[in-house]
């Protein structure tokens, strides 16, 4: 392969002495006595067929050669006899050692010698070469390599390609989990040597699953890889972004200063990310929940800071969606006590141990009770009452929230019906959808519906609270929804207006029936208040639009006069009455008609 003189430098590397030699007869096989039909069978080969001759003072020279290298690297055969160190110069300078150092070996150990490596062929182009040669001693000391050179370059690229396949994402061109291992140990490995910190940060688009449900998975696909392309935008290109899976993303921000920068870059990628996609004919709009880990500090190993960033993504989204939360240790214990619940909530789906427990809704021009919310409470064998924020997003995450919205259908319908005959041929009581259960196409709204003569219930009983999140997607399968309550008979109320888009042009798209005020704006109610003038807007609006409003969190007299003043059409709230079983919610009723309380 090389005319080259095989010495081992002191440090052990190899080095090489190129040297001319006189007598080298390339593409002769003739010469070193070798069969003139081999010679020919050989040039009809494709490849390189050599033999290379090492002499004891270091010599080299090709006894026999293919004529096809001095096409491919330009040079003549007679440069070549002058100097054999010619070929070795054509190999790429990255592997030159590496062949030199193959030869070595086999020459001390007499084993066969193998070694891919990149060729520079004459018209500057790469190509990648796995040479081969069997090595003998010969008995003036010489050793001869009888070898072959073949063009391996399709099956590099086939395992390149078969590289880039295992390791990234096909969709986003990401590196995937896997790569992203390796790309996180050696980030840890720098840190580590430079005394510096990192970032790890989990990321998860908050409504991608109802983009994918709504839109398709190809407008979700183009949204996944938009996605994408604004996360690079927003970090450097040292940092490294992965797609784990769906709609997870991961990225390592290296060498921190402090975490102000961390903050700063979580800030800007929520930004970006809460910016409309345009997808095709629609727009969609997703946030994100980032959980931030920082390693050494939180942790010393890969699963540990993975574990992190994925407890304060969670933190993030229990905190609202649409924000970042740094890990703390005390996540690790909550994360315990979700896992421990949604256990228990799992075996709760067996005899049900759950309540419903009921809260007026007063209509404040006429004092009258004929409405009431419907709140879920879980009976829990060793924590007591469990209120619904702590395991409702658990059922949403879990799925188990569609077994649990059937119980409470089913239960407020009949109390409902209980109640029509009781206390008020129109009583109402209102129920709370998640939105994962007014989006679920498997029928679940459709067979509620069939139900209800089953139940002896009129539509007109039962009113489902949802929330605005559910507007803002337009589809087609929520509109139909929304119909199909409404030939039902079934009222629809948007719960905790003002906490999210708060738009109403969506309102008038829809048939809504009632608007209710969240509690945060009804708590600093004061004349001349921020909250006032707002609750006052809402309230003109939404009866311009034919929509009823109720406030929520009503717990002062102040509060109860300032909304009647404003024209609010309902109360709900302490004031009234804390939410209570059925049993204690009639007997509450009874005991206000009785006394004929206004209040
Ligand atoms: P929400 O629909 O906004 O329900 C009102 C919440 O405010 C209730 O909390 C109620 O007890 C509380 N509340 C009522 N009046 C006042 C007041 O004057 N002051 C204060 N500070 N709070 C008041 P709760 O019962 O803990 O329910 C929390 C949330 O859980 C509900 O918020 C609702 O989103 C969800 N939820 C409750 N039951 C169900 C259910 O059956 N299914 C679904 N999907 N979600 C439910
Ligand atoms: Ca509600
Ligand atoms: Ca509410």
């Amino acid at each position: 392969m090389a005319d080259a003189q095989l010495s081992r430098g002191n440090d052990g590397d190899c080095e090489v002495d190129c040297q001319a030699s006189e007598n080298v007869a390339p593409s002769v096989l003739a010469n070193c006595g070798r069969p003139r039909l081999l010679s020919n069978l050989f040039a009809q080969m494709p490849g390189t067929v050599f033999q290379l001759r090492l002499e004891p003072d270091g010599r080299a020279y090709y006894p026999y050669i293919s004529q096809s290298v001095f096409d491919l690297y330009g040079i003549s055969p007679e440069s070549l006899r002058k100097d054999a160190s010619l070929l070795l110069r054509a190999v790429h300078p990255a592997d030159r050692n590496a062949v030199v150092r193959a030869l070595h070996d086999s020459r001390q150990s007499m084993h066969p010698c193998r070694r891919e490596f990149r060729a520079i062929l004459s018209d500057g182009s790469l190509r990648w070469r796995l040479a081969e040669a069997m090595p003998k001693r010969l008995s003036d000391g010489s050793t001869v390599w009888d070898g072959y050179v073949c063009d391996i370059s399709s099956q590099k690229e086939l395992e390149e390609l078969l590289w880039r396949q295992i390791n990234f994402d096909v969709l986003t061109r990401l590196p995937n989990r896997q790569l992203f291992r390796s790309h996180l140990e050696q980030a840890m490995k720098q840190a580590r040597r430079d005394n510096s910190q990192l970032a790890l940060l989990s990321l998860d688009i908050d409504n991608f699953k109802d983009v994918n449900d709504t839109l398709g998975h190809d407008v979700g696909d183009r949204l996944l890889w938009m996605a994408a392309q604004r996360l690079q935008e927003c970090v450097r290109e040292s940092d490294i972004i992965a797609r784990l899976g769906g709609d997870e993303f991961i990225i390592i921000l290296n060498c921190l200063g402090d975490h102000g920068g961390v903050k700063r870059v979580s800030r800007e990628i929520l930004k970006r990310l809460a910016e409309p996609f345009a997808l095709g004919e629609h727009v969609s709009h997703v946030s994100a929940s980032i959980g931030i880990t920082f390693y050494p500090q939180d942790g010393l190993g890969v699963e540990d800071l993975l574990r992190n960033a994925d407890h304060a993504m969670y933190a993030a989204k229990r905190r609202g969606r649409n924000c970042f939360s740094l890990y703390t240790p005390s996540m690790q214990e909550i994360a315990n006590n979700r896992m421990t619940l949604t256990n228990d909530l799992r075996a709760a789906l067996v005899d049900y141990p759950f309540q419903l427990y009921y809260q007026p809704l007063v209509e404040l021009g006429s004092g009258e009770v004929r409405k009431a919310e419907a709140l879920i409470r879980w009976q829990h064998p060793v924590r007591g009452l469990v209120n619904p924020a702590e395991f409702i997003s658990i059922a949403e995450e879990t799925g188990m929230i569609d077994a649990i919205g059937n119980w409470v259908f089913n239960t407020a319908a009949l109390q409902a019906a209980a109640w029509r005959d009781a206390m008020h041929p129109d009583f109402q009581i209102s129920i709370n959808l998640s939105p994962a259960q007014f989006r679920a196409d498997d029928g679940a709204l459709k067979s509620w519906m069939s139900r209800l003569p089953q139940l002896g219930v009129s539509g007109a009983a039962i009113a489902v609270e949802i929330t605005e999140g559910l507007l803002l997607e337009a589809s087609d399968d929520v509109l139909q929804h929304f119909l199909a309550l409404r030939d039902a008979g079934i009222q629809v109320a948007l719960d905790d207006f003002g906490t999210g888009f708060s738009s109403l042009s969506y309102l008038k798209k829809f048939d809504i029936d009632y608007i209710k005020i969240d509690r945060s704006f009804i708590q600093n109610l004061a004349i001349g208040s921020d909250d006032m003038a707002l609750c006052e807007a809402i309230i003109v609006m939404s009866h311009k639009l034919g929509i009823k409003v109720v406030a929520e969190g009503v717990e002062t007299e102040a509060q109860r006069d300032l909304l009647i003043a404003a024209g609010c059409d309902f109360a709900q709230g302490y004031l009234f009455s804390r939410p209570l079983p059925a049993f204690e919610f009639s007997a509450w009723l009874q005991e206000r008609h009785s006394s004929g309380s206004q209040e």
